[in-house]
């Protein structure tokens, strides 16, 4: 229950008390250059990563480092992989020989090739991952709650292998939709589709992270209703790539400021560039990385927006430190210094 390592002269059996007292909530964008790593961690001092980025030992050890160093965890209380591709669940394997891994929270392990690739030596690749050493496993399905301690604080499943949450509970949005019937793109056969979305609401705060969902899948949360809240936070979705990031679900989410998990030639897609700042109420956007495609000119946020301005990078992260009950939040990228505070808007 206890999760963060003391970092000050408080006693054990005091620690939880130390956290909860907090009133903080922090998520955490680590640099898995291109994949997904985000944490959350609750202001009972409970954890929850999204995503575990790639194979191999760089990605877990950011993750740890984050985990560990930073938000004072010696384990994790939840991890999700959105769906299985190795820039989501390639570094689960490593990280849970870093920190442990108490509960697994998947769409469930397909037997074979999850983009139904004949031949893909899939037994092989996701052995270590169907091994993975932890307390228990879940399989999401549309709803899904994470059970986590606190007052107006949930994180549940908005859509999952392609079903949406009918029946959400939270306030859905009201947000103006572009005019018509949203554009369709071309069929993804993929696993990105079946891309698990979460929202987490903590008071008046909203976050939204989908994974690599992709663009006709994402139509479902607003056709032919609209299922999704409005959002604070918009983790920009599949890295920001452009089969991804349908301007009508992003009408919908509304966000007020936008974070990539981009990498430094991987997503940053201009058409996403021109969604984003088309959204009515977006006031800031942040990425994980500097886009440093040569040919497409201005598609970069501001450079103190950005954790990491070079490829060759100290993996910076993003850290968001929700506070008030979720009324205001800052986000801040210490590798910069850069820092700035906004009110959520339902506050
Ligand atoms: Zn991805």
């Amino acid at each position: 229950m206890v999760t963060r390592v003391l970092a000050s002269s408080c006693a054990v059996l005091t620690a939880f008390r130390c956290w909860s007292a907090s009133g903080h909530l922090d998520l955490y964008w680590i640099d898995s250059e291109g994949g997904g790593s985000t944490l959350i961690v609750t202001s009972a001092g409970e954890s929850v990563l999204i995503d575990s980025g790639n194979a191999g030992v760089r990605d877990p050890h950011r993750i740890q480092h984050v985990a560990a160093d930073v938000a004072h965890l010696d384990h994790l209380d939840h991890y999700i992989t959105t769906h299985f591709h190795s820039d989501h669940m390639g570094g689960a394997p490593e990280l849970s020989q870093l920190i442990p891994i108490q509960n697994l929270w998947d769409n469930g392990l397909p037997d074979g090739d999850p983009d139904g690739n004949v031949g893909s030596g899939w037994p092989l690749t996701s052995k270590a991952y169907r091994n993975l050493p932890v307390k228990e496993r879940h399989k999401v399905v549309p709803g899904s709650v994470i059970p986590l301690r606190g007052d107006h604080l949930k994180l549940a499943c908005a859509i999952s292998r392609q079903q949406p949450w009918n029946t959400p509970a939270w306030p859905i949005s009201k947000a103006s939709l572009p005019a018509g019937q949203p554009p369709v793109k071309a069929t993804d056969t993929s696993d990105n589709a079946n891309s698990s979305a979460w929202v987490l609401i903590w008071g008046a705060f909203r976050f939204f992270d989908a994974g690599d969902l992709t663009w006709n899948t994402e139509t479902r949360l607003v056709e032919p209703a609209v299922l999704v809240p409005e959002v604070d936070v918009f983790q920009v979705t599949h890295h920001g790539l452009d089969v991804s990031n349908n301007p009508w679900l992003l009408r919908a989410l509304n966000p007020t400021v936008s974070v990539m998990n981009n990498g430094s030639t991987k997503g940053t897609a201009p058409e996403v560039i021109q969604t984003l700042r088309s959204l009515p109420g977006l006031k800031a956007q942040y990425q994980v990385h500097k886009n440093l495609r040569s040919n497409e000119g201005d598609n970069n946020c501001p450079d103190d927006h950005i954790a990491n301005l070079t490829a060759n990078c100290s993996g910076n992260y993003i850290h968001c430190d929700v506070s008030d009950e979720g009324a205001t939040y800052k986000i801040e990228i210490p590798g910069n210094g850069a820092k700035a505070t906004y009110t959520s808007r339902r506050k």
